[in-house]
């Protein structure tokens, strides 16, 4: 590839952008590419040990500056809706704010969206699979938003950053039978989650970059440490090191655009003319 591009992420909360699409920021800007990241929300509702709330939004924010300078960024853009929490059955939560993620209106929240993307003429914008990967409200949001907001800005490439789950099924089941889970780690809650092998057309070695990916995720220590375990971060951190980089050595998108069964292998590749 010769030219400089300009890919945009999307994400609902600081540290979601550590999980799923670090390697391939951090990949993009070591080849010289503009990297921008963009959350919906401050992700003032995470579990941490401060209580929720503005504070606890603003240490987010700081950890996401943290993370997004460790990852090359260029720009960090926060749509400013408050984050909906999760219900206590994992769905959406009652008590929400009124400005939750999830009430906003698709076509306002994907026209805030769609500015950025036009202001950075961005190549390229990744969202999340239609289940919102293991199905926070605001990440299936993120789905709906990031989808219209490339209609209307033209975007060329939408990737769906998801996980393989056939594969982290497959590491999980294999990883129980030496290694106990802590209590709160429900394989099941994988079974349905994020997207199967088959629908898969990127998978981009990140492997190189794992050093980078593992500080991203550090850097958000507010998720890694505090509530009561149940969100992803601090799952995934319990993950035993052998299968850290068989799970994280690889980022997993799809793009919906071009025929199933495509197997691209970096975020700008097209698919071979038929
Ligand atoms: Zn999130």
């Amino acid at each position: 590839m010769s030219a400089i591009s300009t890919a945009v992420f999307f994400h609902a909360h600081p540290d979601d952008e550590a999980l799923l699409t670090a390697g391939t920021m951090a990949m993009l800007a070591a080849q010289g590419h503009r990297v921008v990241l963009v959350v919906a929300t401050a992700g003032e509702r995470g579990l941490a040990d401060l209580a929720p709330g503005e504070a606890l939004g603003e240490a987010r924010m700081s950890e996401l500056y943290r993370s997004a300078a460790l990852l090359g960024c260029a720009r960090v853009v926060k749509l400013g809706y408050a984050d909906s929490g999760l219900g206590s059955a994992g769905g959406v939560a009652d008590d929400r704010p009124d400005d939750a993620f999830i009430d906003a209106d698709t076509e306002e929240a994907a026209q805030r969206l769609a500015e950025v993307l036009k202001e950075e003429s961005a190549d390229l914008v990744t969202i999340y699979d239609p289940a919102g990967g293991y199905g926070h409200p605001d990440h299936v949001q993120v789905h709906r938003v990031g989808r219209r907001a490339a209609e209307i800005a033209g975007t060329p490439i939408v990737l769906e950053a998801t996980v393989d789950r056939d594969l982290l099924l497959r590491a999980l089941r294999l990883a129980g039978r030496f290694y106990t889970f802590p209590p709160e780690f429900d394989l099941r809650t994988f079974e349905r989650a994020y997207s199967p092998g088959e629908a898969i057309t990127h998978r981009v070695s990140v492997r190189r970059f794992a050093r980078q990916k593992r500080a991203s995720m550090a850097a958000h220590a507010s998720q890694a440490t505090g509530g009561d375990g149940d969100r992803t971060l601090g799952m995934m951190l319990k993950i035993p090191g052998p299968l850290y980089r068989l799970i994280f050595g690889t980022e997993w998108y799809v793009r919906r655009d071009v025929p199933l069964g495509t197997r691209l292998k970096h975020p700008f590749d097209n698919p071979p003319r038929a």
